[in-house]
């Protein structure tokens, strides 16, 4: 007879544990830009709740992989299991010689590659953190080439340059703890990247922080103050109004824009049970320039599977 669960008995929660992966040592040997003209800006796919980002070169190439997640509402749920890696594949295209990195281990970041097989082709920098045990053994077990980003490079920002000089600007924003037993909250330890134009007068902006909150991000600081225009945004952890902060708002409320609007993209999926987005944050800090745009009115509208945010 089979055992019947005790259903007042609480299961106890998986062990959160540490990504177990080598560590970069030149990080010039994995330069996504390399042999890359220009950079057009970023393409953001609608993964539903999540993030799927692909930074795209002057044809229009991804050229870099940020994030490949997709959680509930994902638009692979319909799609016979059987047909679903290749449906993945054909829905963010990526090339095995080139790179993805993650912002962060939450699983709505990384777990389209793991219904797919194009992406675990490729060569993945990712930071360590302390996180599920499904993220750690995928990292592991299930890509080609992973390598994470040493702890000694925390609050160093880098930069990957185009032959045009466009610049992708990335930086493990916090620590990682090295209990593998505490908790970590991912959003706020992993990494937060830019797309940099600069010019004869100055130079413009697009930024791109994952799940943490612009003031965590000290590259985000030094453009500011470099006086570079704000020319987009992917709104930090789906627009959630939950960790919007004073920095946050400190950083953006001042922030000179680069044309009469700036764009500020929600990846997220619809009707999701965190409330997210949350544009009122947005809309009070830019007032009429804000123009925001949505992941989830895509297949709402038959719009296509991803927003494009260029420089301007
Ligand atoms: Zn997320």
């Amino acid at each position: 007879m089979p055992a019947v669960p005790d259903k007042k008995k609480k299961a106890t929660p998986p062990k959160r544990q540490r990504i177990k992966a080598g560590r970069i040592r030149n990080v010039g040997q994995l330069d996504p830009l390399a042999g890359v003209g220009s950079l057009r800006g970023v393409r953001v796919y609608d993964v539903g709740q999540g993030d799927g980002l692909a930074v795209i070169d002057g044809n229009g190439k991804p050229v870099l992989h940020i994030d490949y997640g997709g959680r509930q509402r994902n638009p692979f749920m319909q799609t016979p299991p059987a047909q679903r890696a290749a449906r993945v594949d054909a829905y963010m295209p990526i090339d095995a010689s080139r790179l993805v990195m993650v912002t962060h281990w939450d699983e709505d970041h990384w777990c389209s590659a793991d219904k797919g097989i194009a992406a675990r082709a490729a060569t993945w920098l990712v930071p360590r953190q302390v996180t599920s045990p499904r993220a750690v053994e995928f990292a592991a077990k299930k890509v080609a080439r992973m390598a994470c980003i040493p702890e000694a490079w925390v609050g160093v920002p880098s930069y990957f340059r185009a032959a045009n000089g466009d610049e992708l600007w990335w930086e493990k924003i916090a620590a990682s703890g090295t209990n593998a037993a505490a908790h970590e909250d991912c959003n706020h330890t992993g990494v937060a990247f830019s797309l940099v134009r600069r010019s004869k007068s100055g130079g413009q902006v697009i930024l791109l922080p994952g799940d943490a909150p612009f003031g965590e991000v000290g590259h985000y600081r030094s453009h500011w103050e470099d006086m570079l225009t704000l020319t987009g945004i992917v709104a930090f952890h789906h627009g959630a109004d939950t960790h919007w902060t004073s920095a946050t708002r400190d950083l953006l409320e001042f922030w000179p824009l680069t044309g009469k609007q700036v764009r500020v993209v929600f990846s997220c999926g619809v009707d999701n049970s965190y409330g997210h987005p949350f544009p009122d944050n947005y809309a009070q800090l830019f007032g009429g320039a804000f123009l925001p745009q949505r992941t989830d009115d895509l297949r709402r509208k038959g719009a296509g599977t991803y927003l494009d945010l260029d420089f301007a």
